[in-house]
């Protein structure tokens, strides 16, 4: 059996997955069910997944959990009392006295005011809805079930029930959508003054039905330079608005930053329960099945339901930094000449020379800028080479 070193017992953080949906969107990769016939026996599973991993880590005493976020799939399809016992699972295992922040995704149609004030009476201090699009065409492509007056409402009521810290979720790089129309939906959305906005390019993931509908050329994807562009004008008007671009795909009034998200792309632990859950502690990563009866099945047995459980290495870890360093804050030179022989200030000096548009050093960070985060991809797998194969050719030019 492995070994579970936790290597900081006072900073943990919780992912929970909720595994529902009233409806699949064609995009959507994450996984989830439309059917409630295993919804109790999903929250049964869940108890005893809680309780599992207690008594793995019960060596390591107290544990102390600064975030959590609760994301699926639909979690606010729970009503208040399915979010109170769920706490109540995890508050007699672990300390949440230091919750700084609870996160909740909730999509527009299944949130009213009266289960919002109820969840913020539980403790949840952060609210991230699923907007995704203010036209009613580019919703209906998606196979989104709320409209796009919903969604304004959803936003209201939200504010209404005394949440401040809320984030709304968008897409752009629709086939067919124009950069005006993208720019509409986003300029209605600024409007709200909302502390957070998560944006991101539409992706085609394997066995979506939108991949699908590409692979047969039933939809064409938007060019790439019409992206590009969407993304450019993003930046520029949410600079103007006075957001902070944290991430390539985050934006954040001052003090509003996900401390959660933080948490993955600084590379701080985690816990995660639920199907498809994804968690990293100590020098390992593990991931659930992805198959609500099989995790509850595993459970049922008395078994934590791993798909996978990967220990890192110095050289996976080096990936990981530059991975998940890059798109947010940048990385710390000192922790990448930890994992690697080569002069890493030589190596970090010279690809800011020679990419001097898309990145810069930053006291003892290595960051991206703006025009940077456009190929944020491109520039960790040329810094890789750079790190772990010195005599590799000269650097190559980047595209997105
Ligand atoms: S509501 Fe969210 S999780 Fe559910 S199918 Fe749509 S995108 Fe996926």
């Amino acid at each position: 059996m492995i070994q579970w070193d936790i290597q900081h017992p006072e900073d943990l953080g919780i992912y929970l997955h909720i595994p529902f949906c009233e409806q699949k969107c064609i995009y959507c990769d994450f996984y989830s069910v439309v059917s409630f016939d295993l919804w109790d026996a999903f929250f049964d599973a869940l108890e005893q997944e809680i309780q599992l991993w207690a008594e793995r880590l019960a060596t390591a005493g107290t544990i102390r959990v600064r975030t959590m976020f609760w994301g699926g799939g639909t979690p606010s399809l729970l009503p208040p009392h399915h979010v109170e016992r769920i706490y109540r699972s995890l508050a007699i295992h672990f300390d949440l006295t230091h919750l700084e922040e609870w996160t909740v995704e909730c999509n527009p149609e299944s949130v009213e005011r009266e289960k919002l004030r109820a969840y913020r009476l539980l403790g949840i201090n952060r609210i991230s809805i699923g907007v995704q699009s203010l036209q009613p065409r580019e919703l209906q492509f998606l196979g989104r079930i709320h409209s796009a007056a919903t969604a304004e409402q959803a936003v209201e009521q939200t504010l209404a029930a005394g949440f401040v810290n809320v984030n709304a979720d968008l897409i752009f790089g629709l086939p067919n959508q124009t950069v005006e129309a993208w720019e509409q939906t986003l300029d209605q959305v600024l409007r709200w003054q909302l502390p957070h906005l998560s944006i991101y390019a539409l992706t085609y993931e394997r066995g979506t039905p939108l991949y699908t509908l590409w692979q047969r050329a039933q939809v064409e994807r938007i060019p790439e330079e019409v992206e590009a562009e969407m993304y450019r004008r993003t930046m520029e008007k949410l600079a103007a608005a006075g957001y902070d671009h944290y991430e390539v795909s985050n934006f954040a009034q001052p003090g509003y930053r996900c401390r959660h998200n933080l948490r993955y792309w600084e590379r701080k632990e985690y816990l995660a329960f639920g199907p498809s859950a994804h968690g990293f502690l100590g020098s390992h990563r593990y991931a659930n099945v992805r198959s609500l009866r099989q995790y509850c099945q595993q459970l049922a047995a008395g078994q934590l339901p791993f798909a996978t459980v990967e220990h890192l290495g110095p050289l996976e870890e080096l990936e990981e930094l530059l991975y998940l360093g890059l798109r947010a804050q940048g990385v710390r030179l000192r922790e990448l000449q930890a994992r690697t022989s080569v002069d890493v200030t030589a190596v970090a000096t010279a690809f800011c020379h020679h990419y001097a548009e898309y990145c810069t050093i930053d006291g003892d960070r290595l960051r991206l800028t703006d025009a940077g985060y456009a190929v944020a991809d491109s520039l960790v797998v040329e810094l890789l080479t750079a790190l772990t194969d010195p005599a590799a050719a000269p650097l190559p030019t980047v595209s997105s």
